[in-house]
């Protein structure tokens, strides 16, 4: 018995595309699925000065960037002024809100990884 495949069954997909979007982080320029990533988008504050913020549920209008939530990744972005071109900004916008985000993130991901030490090493 000959089996044919049919056009529909040989027709690659690509198994990330039923994941969920993948987007560029702006540090590390790896691509990465959304839900791995955290936006950002820039705001404009009373002095109409710019600033970076985390935009948590990923719903605020506007141009944003995406980022691992990862220390490393946000510094090299603000290194390599990653926002000011992902964001289109004009100047160097204030990214003290994104900082202090990854840092709360990472200081909590210490906590409880220490957590995990304490239980390990009681007997
Ligand atoms: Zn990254």
């Amino acid at each position: 018995m000959i089996q044919r495949e049919s056009p529909a069954s040989t027709r690659q997909r690509n198994p990330g595309s039923s994941v969920g979007p993948v987007r560029t982080c702006v540090g590390c320029r790896k691509r990465e699925l959304a839900n791995e990533l955290f936006r950002v988008v820039a705001v404009i504050d009373g002095n109409g000065q710019c600033a970076v913020t985390v935009d948590t549920a990923a719903s605020l209008p506007g141009r944003g960037a995406w980022l691992h939530p990862d220390r490393q990744c946000v510094q090299v972005a603000i290194q390599r002024r990653a926002f000011v071109r992902a964001l289109r900004i004009a100047g160097s916008p204030d990214t003290s809100a994104v900082v202090e985000y990854v840092e709360e993130l990472s200081a909590s991901t210490a906590r409880s990884e220490e957590q995990v030490a304490k239980n390990m090493s009681t007997p």
